[in-house]
């Protein structure tokens, strides 16, 4: 039987591999490194962009940069292991986006923190990531936060926290062509181990809510989709949910209670609307649970915000209901949604710690029997965030 859990290599072991592949790659032992969390949402889906509420942690699997000065002028040469791509970025390019579209989450960084006046000097970097790349898990903001945090400690200049995320943002919105929130980029900077963070949207403030995760495990399983419908999709629900709002006179989601939603005629919009503003309760809810270790009401909360996006927000697809369904009936399992955009991706399992690996071996038996494959499934824990992390480096 193959392993269901997928090994997660210690922060150490990636640092090394980094450390041993530039060694490789540009002949010298690193100067620099830096690394950044991936991030997981435990609840607060599709509600970023309304200005609403969402919950993350970072998670315990890391992107890890090392760098050292390059032997050319006027570039960038980066080696991802995961890719096993190597690609150059040459200054005199830096305007238009590379052709490359992975190394643009790097190029993007360094261009804002040019417009800031930190110029970054020419460098080998290698990427090592324990962070599945396109899963849902955010490799994209601890790509561009680990690069972030290399940037001040090659220079020696350093951003506040708040304006390292706004570049790292602005990096996959205007060089990437991504248009995120503001999530992924917060939380995988501004995490604290064993805590989430209830993340404020409408201001991009935060306050940190204890998570202990003694008795209760976290498996993220992915359904082996990946999201090729959410991009496109992602863009309808933002301007439904905006059509929405100004259908019923306010100018985000955030300022609607249930009881407004009858006003709206149009009924996709009151689908639409009732997601959020349901999943906007069942977050501040989930605080509460949270707090008082309530792990049954936190599982149910979760359920419900499966149920939620697949019926009103129609983000969910066949091989994540049969994930959440394989996965609520199993002993030991309190909850389960979808995490991410939708349309693929993974799902986020709320589990009593010693039926980890049951749950893991079943779910996955059962989905390869009835959707063709076995899909990859991650234990995850709560993590420091960037900030917390590189200044421990
Ligand atoms: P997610 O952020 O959920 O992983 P995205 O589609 O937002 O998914 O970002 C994934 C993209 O980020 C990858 O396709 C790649 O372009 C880039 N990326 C992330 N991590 C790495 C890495 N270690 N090496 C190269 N590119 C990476
Ligand atoms: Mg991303």
């Amino acid at each position: 039987m193959l392993p269901m859990i997928v090994p997660n290599p210690s922060l150490a072991s990636l640092t090394e591999s980094a450390s041993d592949a530039l060694e490789r790659f540009s002949g010298c032992t690193p100067t620099w490194f830096a690394a950044a969390p991936g991030r997981v949402n435990l609840i607060g889906e599709h509600t970023d962009y309304n200005a609403g509420w969402a919950l993350p942690i970072a998670i315990d699997r890391y992107t890890v940069l090392a760098a050292a000065p390059s032997g050319e002028t006027g570039q960038l040469r980066v080696h991802s292991l995961a890719l096993e791509e190597e690609r150059v970025l040459s200054w005199e390019a830096l305007d238009t986006p590379h052709p490359t579209a992975w190394m643009r989450y790097l190029q993007g960084v360094i261009v804002q923190y040019r417009r800031k006046g930190i110029e970054c000097p020419a460098l080998d970097i290698v990427v090592a990531s324990s962070v599945p790349l396109g899963a849902g898990l955010s490799s994209s903001a601890a790509l561009e936060l680990a690069m972030a945090h290399l940037l001040e400690s090659v220079t020696g200049q350093s951003l506040s926290s708040a304006a390292r995320i706004e570049a790292s943002i602005e990096a996959e919105r205007q060089t990437a062509g991504v248009p995120c929130g503001v999530m992924d980029q917060t939380v995988v900077e501004s995490a604290h181990p064993e805590h989430a963070l209830l993340l404020d949207c409408a201001d991009n403030t935060f306050i940190p809510v204890p998570f202990h995760q003694a008795d209760v495990a976290l498996l993220v399983i992915h359904s082996g989709i990946s999201h090729s419908l959410a991009q496109s999709a992602y863009a309808q629900r933002r301007d439904e949910c905006e059509r929405g709002a100004r259908a019923l006179g306010v100018s985000t989601l955030r300022e609607v209670c249930l009881s407004d939603l009858p006003a709206l005629d149009d009924e996709l919009l009151r689908r639409r609307a009732h997601h959020v503003v349901s999943e906007n309760a069942r977050v501040q809810r989930s605080v509460a649970a949270l707090q008082r270790g309530d792990w049954d009401t936190l599982g149910t909360l979760m359920v419900d915000s499966h149920t939620s996006l697949r019926d009103d927000y129609a983000v969910s697809c066949d091989e994540l209901d049969v994930l959440v369904e394989l996965a609520v009936v199993e002993a030991g399992v309190y909850g389960a949604r979808l995490t991410g955009g939708g349309f693929g991706g993974c799902v986020i399992v709320l589990i009593d710690t010693e039926r980890l690996e049951a749950v893991a071996e079943s779910i996955g038996r059962q989905y390869a029997e009835r959707v063709g494959w076995a899909p990859l499934c991650y234990r995850i824990q709560s993590a420091a965030g960037a900030n917390e992390l590189c200044a421990a480096l």
